[in-house]
């Protein structure tokens, strides 16, 4: 049977503009009982606020069945024993909702503190120069950099915003540091979210909007990959996209019920 990894952002809605057979590609998972996980890079929003988001524009959605990096880079800190000091956050609810759940000591922004363990870093749209100094002190007195995902650009309504890999471009340049990489392609979170699948990677499609992301990090880990062309990728660019990435996905579909067509 086969299991799927789903992208949000370009590849069920646009920001808050429904893509069109998204919704309808979810009723058709739900009624074949196929296996799926909403897949996301973006550290900002919790689970709970994801499957809101999802609901208001028209898809069905649970907080069990979204798995975002903010979530799997509080995971990997517990799991790489990262969990034994303070913690800086530098993100939004999202991810500190994600690392206060893991029970990880959070840093408070005012004090300067001690023994900071790792700094840990998605988007935050409040960040600043107080943060940056913070974060590099830290990190070049022995903390570790753990970045949530590396998107340096996000489409956002027309336009394209600063994400948390150009945020992470300023603290690796002055910590000389280069963050451990949680989202994708990161494999950090595409092997947490083939375990919850529970499937073999083989059995696993991975579909996205982004080549870079979605379909390299599917690709390396060995899953089966499908780029729609409803987001960062369309069918003017997608070629180009494909020749500069390196990397060349399995299925190239304009919408999902075409995906699911091929699948059958
Ligand atoms: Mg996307």
């Amino acid at each position: 049977m086969p299991g799927f990894l789903l992208d949000l952002d370009g590849t069920l809605y646009n920001g808050d503009r429904p893509i069109p057979y998204a919704a309808e590609f979810i009723g058709w998972l739900r009624e074949r009982g196929y296996p799926f996980l909403y897949l996301t890079n973006n550290s900002s929003r919790t689970p709970e606020q994801v499957a809101l988001h999802l609901t208001a524009t028209g898809i069905e959605a649970s907080a069990h069945e979204v798995l975002t990096s903010a979530q799997a880079a509080a995971m990997y800190l517990k799991d790489a024993g990262l969990d034994s000091g303070p913690v800086m956050c530098i993100g939004e609810t999202g991810l500190q909702q994600a690392l206060q759940e893991m029970g990880l000591e959070l840093v408070g922004e005012e004090a300067e503190q001690r023994g900071v363990t790792v700094v840990v870093q998605g988007i935050d749209r409040t960040f600043s120069y107080e943060k940056m100094f913070k974060a590099v002190r830290y990190i070049r007195a022995g903390a570790k950099y753990v970045l949530t995902n590396p998107d340096h650009l996000l489409p956002w309504n027309g336009e394209l915003s600063p994400g948390a890999g150009s945020i992470s471009a300023s603290i690796e340049r002055a910590s000389e540091t280069a963050p451990v990489i949680i989202g994708k392609p990161s494999p950090i979170i595409m092997r947490y979210a083939t375990a919850r699948l529970g499937l073999a990677p083989e059995e696993i499609w991975a579909v996205g909007d982004n080549i870079n992301t979605d379909i390299r990090g599917g690709a390396e880990a060995k899953c089966r990959t499908a780029l729609v062309l409803t987001g960062l990728a369309n069918e003017s660019n997608v070629e180009e996209q494909i020749a500069r990435a390196g990397v060349r996905p399995e299925l190239v579909c304009l919408h999902l019920m075409e995906l699911a067509g091929q699948i059958g």
